[in-house]
């Protein structure tokens, strides 16, 4: 487990240097020898998509002016679905003879054809009609030696259709061949790592918190794990062009998944493993369905989906900020050895919070929305594994007790042991309490043993469920419990043990038609307080023992604490 942990660390690591990477690069390509086509261009419009049949044609040319710089040029309604060229003449230096050309377009969204001085040099595989959008590519086209006129103008043309974005988005350049093709490959089988690595380390963190979930019992882990598997479904994005489904019904399949799977996921486990969920995840579903049916009015075609797209990449983000707070939350709650690193990536918090309130004001930020979403993504995953790495060292060293699924005693002792050793934990409060079924034996001679062990089992259950998620809840022997309450001081502990009095004795268990029954608990309790010298933590189980015998004593179905115990005597 520590070598694994190692190794997926390292990976996580590497991930995250790797899209920082890819993203400078992508900024900063350096142009080493070439053309750059800034500058102005004319453009002209076309209301019809005849995009297959239509061809090269000087002569509907309706021209008009347009600059760009590294600027999107997009959402200009009246621009959109229709067919769009742009033209810009240049010429190409005599010095570039005996160099074999490309002509690179790193970004160039939607359909497109190119041509150089009229002849057709490179297209995008697909059409409008294919329904499939080529976005966020490079591309690089040769410019055959014998189209090149050397010292004189040369016209390139672009017909593209625009369904979001229209143009060329950035600069344009006429390059040696092989630093384009180098360029292209670099970038192309960086994308690919990254979405093969965002969706393995995905359905990793989705089998980690799923196994926290079944070892621990902690609800909102079920969530986080189907949550982590729905999104890992959105990263087969980046392959889809090898599916044969066209674009955007595989776009709907994806959107439909990532709002519905959550739900019926959750729907599922309350179903089958009758799990009681938080109010916020009930929310989160609400405005789930909401979207979903916004989504169906509204999301149509392609320029609704790149409209709507937003949105999600909303509800993404806040879906990652909130698991990774519980996650920390969960991280700090119970770690003694805290890492220092960790509050570091609240700035990656911040970074999200960032491209949020960006993404609402229609901005999207320099590195892309996605970036701080992906490391938000692998840190939860490196926390995630530190998390179960702990609960798979909890639950090789102690056994569960069979009938309750509670810890067993020896379990208990041990752990006790560790809580005295830690210097950490005992500079603040923690309680232990003791608890013991009252006349259970009667009730056995009653109703019988088998009954008796529903109520076992029940009490366990109202115990468990009264007790912090970070309590320690064990079956001490036959009807005795005890619990372990960190961070507890004497008036929490008192409280919380009066809780579970007074729910156990508020069942009813029901034994036939007619009647039913119900039964009571004593408990005692004792605090360590760090200004004490503790000896033994045997010490500790001693006083609560004594606490309880009290209880007993005093009429059963009480709470005492060990200290107001000393006084009354
Ligand atoms: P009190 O604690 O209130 O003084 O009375 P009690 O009758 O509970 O006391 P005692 O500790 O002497 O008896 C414990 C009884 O609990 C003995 C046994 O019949 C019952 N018991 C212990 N373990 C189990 C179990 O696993 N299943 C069932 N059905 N009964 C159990
Ligand atoms: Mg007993
Ligand atoms: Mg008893």
């Amino acid at each position: 487990m520590e070598m694994q942990g190692r190794i997926i660390r390292f990976l996580c690591i590497l991930t995250i240097l790797i899209f920082v990477f890819m993203n400078i690069t992508n900024e900063f390509d350096p142009l080493r020898e070439g053309i750059i086509l800034d500058g102005a261009w004319k453009i002209a419009l076309e209301d019809s998509i005849s995009f297959k049949e239509k061809e090269f044609n000087d002569s509907n040319w309706k021209e008009e002016e347009f600059i760009y710089k590294n600027v999107l040029i997009k959402k200009e309604v009246e621009k959109l679905d229709k067919t769009i060229w742009v033209r810009k003449n240049v010429v190409i230096p005599q010095e570039l003879l005996s160099q074999d050309l490309m002509l690179y377009i790193p970004r160039l969204p939607n359909y497109h054809k190119v041509y150089f001085n009229g002849f057709l040099i490179g297209k995008t595989i697909s059409s409008p009609e294919d329904l499939f959008n080529d976005w966020n590519r490079k591309y690089g086209y040769f410019i055959p030696k014998n189209l090149i006129q050397y010292g004189k103008e040369n016209t390139i043309s672009i017909k593209t259709y625009s369904s979001y974005e229209y143009g060329p988005s950035k600069s344009l350049t006429i390059e040696r061949a092989k630093d384009v093709l180098k360029r292209i490959n670099i970038y192309s089988s960086s994308y690919t790592y990254m979405y093969l690595t965002n969706m393995i380390i995905l359905l990793g963190m989705s089998a980690y918190f799923y196994f926290i979930f079944t070892r621990m019992k902690k609800k909102k882990y079920s969530y986080f794990a189907t949550l982590c598997f729905v999104t890992a479904i959105y990263y087969i994005d980046y392959f889809v062009s090898t599916l044969p489904i066209p674009y955007i019904v595989f776009k709907k399949i994806v959107l439909s998944c990532m709002f519905f799977v959550p739900i019926l996921g959750v729907l599922f486990l309350r179903e089958f493993l009758s799990l009681p969920i938080y109010k916020a995840q009930k929310i989160n579903i609400y405005i789930r369905i909401m979207i979903i049916a916004l989504g169906v009015i509204l999301f149509k075609d392609t320029i609704s989906y790149y409209k709507f797209r937003r949105y999600y990449m909303i509800i993404f983000t806040l879906d990652y900020m909130y698991i990774f707070f519980m996650v920390l939350w969960d991280y700090f709650k119970n770690h003694t050895k805290k890492k220092w690193i960790y509050p570091l990536l609240l700035i990656i918090l911040l970074m999200c919070g960032h491209d949020i309130c960006n993404a609402l004001r229609g901005i999207f930020p320099p590195l892309g929305f996605h970036l701080n979403i992906y490391a938000l993504m692998i840190f939860i995953g490196i926390v995630a594994l530190d998390l179960a790495k702990e609960y798979i060292d909890i639950f090789t060293k102690a056994g569960k007790d069979g009938l309750t699924g509670l810890f067993t005693q020896s379990y208990f002792k041990n752990e006790l042991i560790e809580i005295v050793k830690d210097k950490d934990i005992i500079k603040k409060p923690f309680s232990l309490m003791m608890l013991d079924i009252d006349k259970f034996k009667t009730f056995n001679d009653n109703y019988g043993h088998l009954i008796g062990d529903e109520v076992l089992k029940i009490v366990s259950r109202i115990i468990k469920e009264t007790s912090p998620e970070n309590a320690i809840v064990t079956r001490y022997g036959g009807e005795e419990f005890g619990i372990i309450l960190k961070g507890y001081d004497e008036k929490e502990s008192l409280v919380l043990g009066e809780k579970i009095r007074k729910n156990i004795e508020e069942f009813r268990l029901k034994i036939d038609e007619n009647s039913s029954t119900n039964t009571t608990i004593s408990i005692g309790i004792t605090t360590f307080d760090p200004k004490r010298i503790l000896i033994h933590s045997e010490m500790l189980i001693e006083e609560a023992d004594k606490a309880l015998y009290y209880s007993k004593e005093n009429g059963r179905n009480k709470v005492t604490h060990h200290r107001e115990m000393r006084y009354k005597r």
